[in-house]
């Protein structure tokens, strides 16, 4: 059978045919009527008067995104507790329909992971709304369950505001509030979680560029036109720049009715901070004797806004540095310099995502990150694999766009890879061979039409071509990034040792160390 993901539980084929008529009758047990819109869209049946029956059927006793599927040559029977089980069961279905014939079978399956994520940057370039649709879709055919739309950052802020206007206005493009209201409901159709991400207090030179007012120096700044890190952050000594978020939060929160909201928490330096007056006597106030504290601090502050909305805050694991940290929000974790913080989080019980950079940040080209690479991801800290046990809610890739400009780039560089993490976050990794068989054999089928995807033979690359898009790469990483930035760069990602034996040995082999080297030397020279 060939579906990605492959199901966990048991799969019956049995002899027979289902053909499924243009028009079917619904016999549904109390589901929202959106868990059918895309299988309906997908296939083009309509609902109305029909001999061939589908029933969904409500089984408490299931968890979450379980499902059974069960087709014989009249009805189809899906059997699951949440609309998000129903939208699983009819994706499933939709991947075995060949001709308009369905195999009669029954399948039970459910996910190992509950969190499986794609974080899709629109800040540092702007993508068109129907771009993020069909990421979504994309998404939602294997089963991925979580947008992680980034919608802030130096380069840009991404939403219409009518509280403070100037912020979409500065920064040129961006989603109209309807826009946003209509891609959280498509995704929602699509069993798909939309998480914003609005970064801070680091990463805030979009929001700056329009109220500089709420940075320590109030210095007039504009939008970053390339990637690295910014000195020029939010003040969390003013009093000031909590009642603009808060403001801002009310506005925002509410177009995105999931019970998620990603703050950030990365890289935010701490430079203007040490001699700002305001931080200075906030510190005091609070008895605060570490910087990161302030960060810890800030942290608390908006957490308090997203409670006051019912939301669960979600930050990247920098956040962790601080002593005060709260204790309850979600971790992101990413980056390895900053894992010693994750070990106390995680004894306290601390639910967390996975993205390490080295295996699942898909801006990577395919011969940093191969398609292999990302289908034997291991979750791990250290040398130590994690699993549900240690907190892991699941598994996210991300897609930074620093340096993708358009659509079919983007789409390439996410899929096949997002679909091998899918598998893995759903019911685990199987032979290689055995899954590009299934993905060729689906991408002659559904998935080709619905996203660009990168072409086969770029998915593994080997020898020298693996070597030299490699290095094009790494040449390329910094290009265009002034000296202050690429310094505060290297300063606040603090590239130890471990990382950089990780980056050597996660991206490059042994025999690339002289190219590598050269490379080093002479973007050294140009400086
Ligand atoms: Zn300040």
């Amino acid at each position: 059978m060939h579906l990605i993901p492959y199901p966990s539980g048991t799969v019956q084929l049995f002899n027979g045919i289902c053909k499924l008529p243009d028009r079917i009758t619904i016999k549904n047990e109390g589901f929202q009527d959106w868990s059918i819109t895309a299988f309906l869209t997908r296939t083009g049946v309509q609902v109305g008067q029909s001999g061939f029956t589908v029933f969904l059927r409500r089984d408490d006793a299931l968890p979450a995104e379980a499902y059974r599927l069960s087709i014989q040559p009249e009805s189809i029977t899906v059997t699951a507790q949440s609309e998000r089980g129903v939208i699983w069961t009819l994706t499933t279905a939709v991947h075995l329909l060949r001709n308009g014939r369905l195999p009669c079978c029954e399948i039970e399956d459910r996910p190992r992971y509950p969190h499986r994520g794609v974080l899709l940057d629109c800040a540092r370039h702007f993508f068109p709304v129907e771009t993020v649709k069909r990421v979504v879709e994309g998404m939602s055919l294997v089963k991925l369950n979580v947008l992680h739309w980034h919608l802030s950052d130096d380069q840009g802020w991404r939403i219409e505001s009518k509280r403070f206007p100037k912020l979409h206005e500065v920064s040129g493009a961006f989603y109209t509030q309807n826009e946003i209201q209509e891609l959280v409901e498509y995704a929602r159709n699509r069993g798909v979680e939309v998480v914003p991400e609005l970064d801070m207090p680091g990463h805030t030179t979009g929001i700056l560029a329009a109220y500089p007012a709420y940075s320590c120096t109030e210095k007039q700044v504009s939008l970053a036109s390339t990637g690295g890190i910014y000195p020029t952050v939010l003040c969390p000594g003013k009093e000031e720049t909590f009642h603009f978020l808060e403001e801002l939060l009310d506005e925002i929160i509410p177009l995105f009715p999931g019970p998620r909201f990603h703050i950030g928490g990365d890289e935010a330096p701490k430079i203007n901070w040490a001699v700002c007056p305001h931080c200075r006597a906030r510190m005091q106030a609070e008895g605060l004797t570490e910087l990161s504290d302030l960060q810890g601090y800030f942290t608390r502050r908006v957490q308090s806004i997203l409670k006051k909305h019912g939301k669960q805050a979600i930050c990247w694991n920098e956040t962790l540095l601080a002593a005060n940290a709260p204790e309850d929000v979600q971790i992101q974790y990413w980056t390895l310099q900053h894992r010693r913080a994750m070990e106390p989080f995680l004894r306290r019980g601390g639910q967390w995502i996975y993205s390490d950079m080295f295996e699942l940040y898909l801006d990577y080209p395919y011969s940093m990150t191969s398609l292999k690479k990302v289908y034997h991801t291991i979750p791990h800290l250290g040398k130590a694999p994690c699993s549900q046990k240690d907190g892991l809610m699941g598994m996210e890739c991300c897609i930074w766009t620093e340096h993708i400009t358009d659509s079919k780039t983007l789409e390439q560089m996410l899929f096949p890879r997002a679909w091998a993490m899918a598998e893995l976050c759903w019911s685990g990794t199987r032979s290689d061979r055995d899954f590009e068989e299934r993905l060729s054999a689906m991408l002659s089928e559904r998935l080709a039409s619905a996203v660009h995807v990168a072409p086969k033979e770029s998915w593994n690359p080997k020898g020298k071509s693996r070597r030299q898009e490699s290095l094009a790469y790494y040449k390329n990483m910094n290009a265009g990034m002034s000296e202050d930035v690429r310094k505060q760069t290297v300063q606040s990602t603090n590239p130890n040792r471990e990382f950089a034996r990780s980056f050597m040995r996660k991206f490059f082999q042994v025999s690339d160390l002289p190219f590598l080297l050269g490379a080093m030397k002479k973007s050294k020279e140009r400086i």
